[in-house]
């Protein structure tokens, strides 16, 4: 067989990939006869696909690529640590520099008491470990029955079946099933389900379905709650104020162990280290991945608090990933966090992204289909409707009109996912106010050309 290069002609590329490569969350048979779009190149927040458009990618990737694409530091550390130890695993008393290296810089960054980091793959993995790092906590401390994790419909902690089982999201449950001792409460998603309600009332009551299901349960029989911070596949939903203050207030009264999944809101996404200092959150437990590496390699891990960590360590924990702290994975993440770090990255996004973007991205709500626009940090999103006043859905199932809108971005070269009707970014956090002007034009554009379709096909109603 010949080389696969860049420089095959899009179509056989295409051909090839449809034949022998299964894409994630993706219907093949039907990319298969489209074709999909093949990326060749990135820099910065910039890519270049194989018919040579250069698109902005308003996403950094899948929300991951914080530092911006191909920053050559990461390369050459790569092939450093591959040529010094390629690899090592950290099972059976022996530990690397890399993992020690990027587990002190960790807990250096990490909320005061979270000085400890247990090693996987990917986000899913981190979270699979989540599971059984909490219920092991319990049966050490002589309370086994504390098994169940309190999660969130339409949160996201992954695909694996531990990780899809704590994601409240039905289309994945059906696809495989969903693991046992893992029950859902509502979400604080103001805009879709809170109803003739002020936010501030709505976040409360979502709050307060957590005590409701703690009594329900037992709390002699809950382990943990998991949450994102501000949830990101679900949408970019922005909780109101009201709702972590009062998840707090309940975790502490019952005593049970609080994960945030910090696997988006980490490293810097939110204008803060991680997203739990951004609401005032003290967790136990924080899942990270994404951008700790800024998607250069795949990492991922668990950030565990002084008294987690020392329980654990009482006793053998039968989990570990063959992966668990690679050293080259570690090694490039390190890179990452030196260049976040010396360049000041968080506080570009503080101090110089945020407020820039902040002014354009509410300006969107004048838009005529346009109802609200939230943004953190540099995550954002805005909600697609006919009448803002009413918050109404479209007169269409929920989802046609994002991805008839997400197909106008694509087609003018500016990555913005869609969720439902929910246009979401959260670019690249290196990304500089002229680089923002050029998001902030194609997505007018690119929202003028949706509306102008709806309307000819009779769909704004
Ligand atoms: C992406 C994501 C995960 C899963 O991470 P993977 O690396 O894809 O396994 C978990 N939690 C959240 C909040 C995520 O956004």
């Amino acid at each position: 067989m010949n080389k696969i290069t860049n420089h095959m002609p899009t179509a056989e590329l295409q051909a090839l990939d449809a034949a022998h490569h299964m894409h994630p969350f993706t219907a093949n048979g039907a990319l298969g006869k489209k074709g999909a779009r093949i990326m060749t190149q990135g820099k910065g927040v910039w890519l270049t696909d194989s018919e040579g458009n250069k698109i902005i990618d308003g996403m950094a990737g899948l929300w991951c690529v914080n530092i911006g694409y191909g920053r050559p530091e990461l390369g050459e550390v790569a092939k450093r640590q591959m040529d010094e130890l390629s690899y090592y695993n950290t099972f059976f008393q022996t530990s690397h520099v890399p993992a020690i290296a990027l587990a002190a810089k960790i807990a250096e960054l990490a909320p005061e008491g979270m000085n400890h980091v247990f090693f996987a793959g990917s986000g899913s993995e981190a979270n699979d470990t989540n599971i059984r790092l909490v219920r092991r906590y319990w049966d050490i401390k002589g309370q086994p029955e504390k098994r169940v994790i309190i999660a969130r419909t339409n949160g996201y902690h992954g695909s694996t079946i531990g990780g899809g089982s704590l994601g409240g999201m039905s289309g994945i449950h059906a696809h495989g099933g969903k693991l046992a001792g893992i029950v859902h409460i509502g979400e604080p998603n103001w805009w879709e389900q809170g109803g003739d309600m002020t936010p501030e009332d709505f976040g409360l009551m979502r709050a307060q379905e957590l005590e409701k299901m703690i009594l329900n349960l037992g709390v002699e029989n809950v382990a943990a709650f998991i949450g994102e911070p501000i949830q990101g596949a679900g949408g970019v939903i922005v909780p109101p104020s009201t709702y972590w203050p009062e998840i707090q207030r309940i975790v502490d009264k019952y005593g049970i162990l609080l994960i945030a999944d910090e696997v988006i809101t980490g490293f810097g996404r939110t204008g803060n280290w991680f997203g739990s200092q951004t609401f005032g959150i003290k967790p136990h437990i924080m899942t990270i991945a994404k951008g700790l590496s800024s998607g250069y390699q795949p990492i991922g891990g668990s950030i565990v608090c002084d008294e987690v960590a020392a329980v654990i360590g009482t006793d053998e924990f039968n989990h570990g990933y063959t992966y668990s702290g690679h050293p080259v994975a570690a090694a490039v993440a390190l890179e990452n966090l030196r260049i976040m770090q010396e360049e000041k990255i968080v506080e570009h996004v503080r101090d110089v992204a945020h407020p820039y973007l902040a002014t354009k991205w509410a300006g969107l709500t004048e838009h005529p289909m346009v109802g609200e626009a939230k943004l953190v940090g540099l995550m954002g999103s805005i909600a697609l409707t006919p009448n803002k006043a009413t918050r109404a859905k479209f007169a269409a199932e929920t989802g046609t009109v994002g991805y008839r809108c997400r197909e106008r971005c694509f087609a003018n070269n500016l990555i913005m996912r869609h969720v439902g009707d929910r246009m979401i970014i959260a670019p690249p956090l290196v990304i500089k106010p002229e680089e923002i002007d050029v998001l902030i034009e194609r997505a007018w554009k690119s929202l003028d050309e949706c509306y102008a379709g709806l309307k000819a096909d009779g769909l704004f109603k």
